[in-house]
């Protein structure tokens, strides 16, 4: 990494604030350090334009790639956990035999290495694209390592992350996983990016690091290394030369309200006394006994695919319930657990359960829809999560996801009740949404995946971070859909959660509440910011968030409109 002292530049603030999607909340002030990931056009085309022998192209591949893989592996030396798993795994990609094999039947056949390289990855990127899921998050470290690769071998300086000398606001396109590996909190105050959205990397790795993030910055890459900016992690703005008392006051300001956070410890409700669940994610038995650790009342989603994302078999239904065993137990019995039956498939592939081929997984056969032809796939789960019940002297919640149909929940209620636990199904495809009330005279609750409503709502792939305005919970159409079914529970008087990423986002939270909702479950870093908000405000505030929102035209509007109701 080189080192980069931004220096202030006279002419580099327009004054016009730039904004974007906020993901993480708070306020950070600092001079800009500008990251830039692309390497000079015509260093790349001096190189493509020169002809070179093929054993010389294969030994300059050699060379770069011995030279990117060191690097990676000493930065990865220098790091730990995560970080370090990140950089290795890169490393390791960097030296993959068939990539190697690729890039030289691509130069046998005539090509120029730089042709060859991009060449294969694109046919690599493709592959990893349809196996889907983890798979197909590697793209980025593929497509970030062409880079690393081209700069090494054309002679440009690595593209990727300066590490800087005071701390500063990095802006950046986008970052790969290896850019932001080891990033320190200390001298990096924000992260703002060009493209991205609330689920791509950069936001995960902001909240993992605690610093206020902001993405889909339009104008983001005019700033220029050196300029002072306040980056709003609640409203998304980036204010260019601000004043700098001011600055100084907000960011102390949004300090103070994270340490009132910290303080916060449960249970949820809001200041009028309108208890409210607030509640975690969680993947495992180790994710669970952690959250359980945290002021909250219990997990509103047990992934349960994600215990098996490296099985090969699918295990016995006695070692399932072990695993099952495991969570609910860290709740016990004063709390309760919403466990998901396999959501395997599209995004999360299971090998011992999605199907090969699929022309478009994320409509195909995924969730509930793999039992249509494999019945005893979701029996022996249900077998299993009754035995860990048993086991544990628990009552789980069980429910299904991907449910289009009445008769598909009619029928996944039936089996989980003959089995004495209590039956609901996730809202994510829009009919079950628009159908909320049907669904909720035969199961007992609903809760509401947002990530996949949204995705569902506005044709949008949640993976594609180009489509990061459309994926965005509070778009109208997805919150309209959110409110039917709120108000579908209300009447009926049985609980409709969010278990979405929706969940997580305080502001939205208390619009969420406003409109019926009964429970929130989230990552566990987001509960405490959650509960805390809602203790601020009263139910009547709430609704009054719910209609704000609900009004506005567009997501941006409808966060602004959510804030003033607020702030009266
Ligand atoms: C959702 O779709 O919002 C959800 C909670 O399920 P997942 O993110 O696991 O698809
Ligand atoms: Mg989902």
């Amino acid at each position: 990494m080189t080192q980069l002292t931004p220096t202030p530049t006279a002419d580099s603030g327009t004054g016009a604030p730039l904004t974007g999607t906020p993901v993480v909340p708070g306020v950070a002030f600092g001079p800009v350090l500008v990251a830039r990931t692309d390497i000079s056009p015509d260093a790349v085309a001096g190189y493509e334009a020169t002809s070179h022998q093929k054993d010389e192209a294969l030994a300059a591949y050699d060379a770069a790639v011995a030279t990117v893989s060191g690097r990676l592996a000493d930065r990865a030396g220098n790091t730990q956990g995560s970080a370090a798993e990140v950089l290795t795994a890169t490393a390791g990609l960097a030296r993959d035999p068939g990539l190697r094999a690729a890039v030289a039947g691509r130069v046998d056949g005539g090509d120029n290495l730089l042709v060859a390289l991009r060449g294969s990855v694109d046919q690599f990127a493709e592959l990893f694209t349809q196996m889907g899921g983890l798979m197909a998050e590697r793209v980025t470290d593929l497509r970030d390592l062409e880079k690393r690769l081209t700069a090494e071998i054309v002679g440009e300086p690595e593209p990727g992350v300066p590490t800087p000398d005071v701390p500063s606001v990095l802006v950046a396109e986008d970052l790969a996983p290896a850019d932001t590996a080891g990033l320190d909190a200390e001298l990096v105050l924000a992260l703002v990016t060009e493209r991205g959205g609330p689920t791509s990397h950069t936001a995960i790795i902001a909240r993992q690091l605690g610093i206020p993030c902001v993405v889909a910055v339009h104008g983001a890459m005019t700033l220029s290394s050196g300029t002072s900016v306040l980056v709003d992690g609640t409203t998304g703005d980036v204010e260019i030369d601000p004043d700098t008392d001011e600055a100084a006051r907000r960011v102390q300001e949004a300090r103070d309200k994270r340490a009132a956070l910290e303080a916060w410890t449960g249970p949820a409700r809001t200041s009028d006394g309108t208890r409210v669940k607030v509640l975690a994610n969680v993947a495992d038995g180790a994710s669970a006994a952690k959250a359980a650790q945290g002021p909250v009342e219990g997990s509103g989603l047990f992934r349960t695919e994600l215990c098996f994302l490296n099985r090969k078999d699918e295990p016995s239904v006695e070692e399932q319930a072990d695993l099952y065993a495991a969570v609910l137990s860290s709740f016990g019995e004063d709390r309760y657990v919403v466990v998901r039956t396999l959501d395997a498939g599209s995004d999360k592939p299971v090998a011992f359960a999605t199907l090969e081929g699929e022309e478009n997984p994320a409509l195909g056969v995924r969730g509930l829809r793999l039992s249509f032809g494999n019945p005893g796939l979701l029996e022996r789960q249900l077998d299993a999560i009754a035995l860990a019940a048993k086991q544990t002297g628990t009552t789980p919640w069980v429910m299904a996801p991907m449910v289009a149909t009445v008769d598909e929940a009619r029928e996944f209620a039936g089996q989980v009740r003959d089995r004495g636990l209590k039956a609901g199904v996730m809202v994510e495809v829009p009919s079950a949404a628009l159908l909320a009330h049907r669904f909720l005279e035969e199961v007992d609750f609903l809760s509401i995946g947002t990530n996949d409503l949204t995705q569902y709502t506005m044709a949008a792939d949640r993976m594609a971070s180009d489509l990061a305005h459309l994926t965005d919970p509070w778009q109208p159409a997805v919150l309209a859909l959110v409110a039917i079914t709120a108000e579908a529970g209300t009447q009926a008087g049985k609980p409709v959660g969010v278990c979405g990423e929706a969940a997580a986002d305080p502001l939205l939270a208390t619009a969420l509440v406003g409109m019926g909702i009964t429970s929130l479950s989230m990552a566990v870093a987001a509960v405490r910011a959650v509960g805390a908000q809602l203790a601020e405000v009263s139910m009547d505030t709430c609704e009054a968030a719910a209609e704000a929102a609900l009004a506005a035209r567009d997501p941006a509007a409808a966060r602004a409109a959510v804030r003033d109701v607020l702030s009266r």
